[in-house]
């Protein structure tokens, strides 16, 4: 235990001297963002470096998908740990020497952070294979921003074929740098999308009893739709209903003949998501049958809800707290956002943490997805520790 533990603080030493070059990566890949399904040259540069490493690299999995595999010197358990790197459809504000320069392409979520980091976790643990006791399998994702998720399809190509355990992280501009926050259970939710089409029937303003009026009944619907969510949904569980598209009609004395409204469903719990799913159903055909209207519903499902597993996540808030101080563990505030890391998650066991990368500075406290976001790259460093750590439990 004393030789593991003198082992994880060599490595933490040097993780100072590798600073500078994930740095590096990070601000390269700032600079050369690439959308989702659309990140060749990262997926090439990740490549590179993997190889550098000396690991084993499979390419083009699922999409612009690729695992790097490194083989310990001895039998034993297999972790996977999970960077997404895929840029968002906004322009990058900011004034930085590392600003994007593709234009309306922009790393406004962290993702070059995390690429970085687990690169150079690859890069630290590709050094100290001989204390490796199983294997690790880092899995850098495309196309996390769109759904259906690159995880899909990675999990489709049975990336976590041979994996034990799995584990990610994003970063976090609402959590102060130094601080790490981790929790059990339900911390995003299942992001489904509807598209409701409402057809009436369409004829003069003045006669609307020879009409059926698309924009009353749509507005019946809108109403009864957030009726889910407080009189069909039990209380004590969580569900978001809302309608972010609603168009319909062209002039101001004609009745339209068609609505189409456009919304998504977030929940928790897959009973819940398939309750509001038939609630839906039902209440628009009981509206559009009841006004004489027909109707089209195209209904989606997203990524699933992303649920911590128990025993996984209390080891790892266990191991965070022997390497940054007890304040400094927080709890993870669960949100209906979504991630795709829940793919994984429905296959291994396994946790998904956030690492805090905001200073005093007001540039790093932008929202993610905001086109000023930013980062304290020093959290980078946290990602790194948090993983290494992680390894070092199950692993050496
Ligand atoms: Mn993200």
């Amino acid at each position: 235990m004393a030789h593991e533990k003198n082992v994880l603080q060599t490595i933490y030493t040097e993780l100072d001297d590798q600073f500078e070059e994930i740095v590096n990566w990070r601000r390269y890949l700032h600079q050369n963002p690439e959308l989702s399904n659309q990140e060749e040259k990262t997926a090439k540069f990740i490549e590179e470096k993997l190889l550098d490493f000396g690991l084993e690299v499979k390419t083009n999995i699922g999409g612009n998908g690729l695992i790097g595999f490194l083989k310990g010197s001895e039998p034993g358990p297999t972790i996977a740990l999970r960077a997404d790197f895929d840029a968002l459809p906004i322009h990058d504000e900011k004034e930085v020497a590392y600003k994007s320069s593709n234009p309306g392409v922009m790393h406004a979520c962290g993702h070059d952070g995390h690429t970085s980091a687990l690169l150079g976790t690859a890069q630290t643990l590709s050094k100290y294979r001989q204390y490796i006791k199983g294997n690790i399998v880092f899995l850098f994702q495309h196309a996390e921003e769109l759904p259906p998720g690159g995880a899909k399809f990675m999990v489709e190509e049975n990336v976590l074929e041979d994996v034990d355990y799995v584990f990610g992280v994003h970063l976090a501009s609402d959590i102060p740098l130094g601080k790490i926050a981790v929790g059990e259970g339900y911390q995003y939710a299942a992001v489904d999308k509807f598209e409701i089409l409402i057809e009436g029937k369409g004829g003069h303003g003045a006669r609307p009893q020879n009409t059926v009026d698309s924009i009353v009944v749509g507005s019946e619907v809108v109403h009864s739709l957030q009726k889910i969510v407080s009189r069909r949904v039990d209380p004590l569980q969580s569900a978001v209903v809302t309608i972010g598209i609603f168009e319909a009609g062209n002039a101001f004395n004609v009745i339209a003949d068609t609505a189409r409204l456009e919304g998504t469903v977030r929940t928790y719990d897959e009973e819940i998501r398939d309750l509001v799913e038939e609630e839906i159903r039902s209440i628009v055909k009981g509206i559009t049958d009841g006004f004489h209207a027909d109707h089209k519903i195209d209904y989606l499902r997203g990524y699933p809800a992303l649920y911590n597993h128990e025993k996984e996540t209390e080891i790892v808030r266990g191991l965070f707290s022997e390497i940054f101080s007890e304040k400094d563990v927080v709890e993870l505030k669960p949100s209906m956002g979504a991630e795709d890391f829940a793919y994984y998650l429905l296959e291994r066991p396994g946790t998904f943490f956030s690492v805090g990368s905001q200073n005093e500075d007001t540039r790093t406290h932008y929202p993610h997805h905001h086109p000023k976001f930013d980062i304290d790259e020093r959290a980078l460093l946290n990602i790194e520790k948090a993983f290494i750590k992680i390894v070092s439990h199950y692993l050496f």
